[in-house]
């Protein structure tokens, strides 16, 4: 498997810093991917990509609710969004 998304992350990691106001403390810098994931089934790619889902319903008069409802899921990749090198299954 290729480094691409952790090299990717360490290059954000160095211009972030960069660009970060002096009173920054470094220390307490965390840059991370958002949808990152502990695998238990061994697979080594553990950045999915989230994707929001978001619709209203109707009411039974065909009005629409006030209420929006909101869901969220996933997707493995199954290649490298970098390299395009296909990860291990
Ligand atoms: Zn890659």
């Amino acid at each position: 498997m290729c480094d691409c998304l952790s090299d990717n992350l360490n290059k954000i990691r160095f211009r972030l810093i960069e660009s970060l106001p002096k009173r920054a403390d470094l220390s307490t810098l965390k840059v991370t991917y958002q949808n990152k994931v502990l695998r238990l089934d061994g697979r080594k790619n553990d950045v999915l990509i989230g994707v929001d889902i978001e619709f209203y319903k109707n009411k039974r008069d065909g009005v629409l609710e006030k209420r929006k409802v909101k869901n969220f899921t996933s997707i493995e990749m199954s290649h490298c969004p970098f390299c395009g090198r296909e990860y291990e299954k």
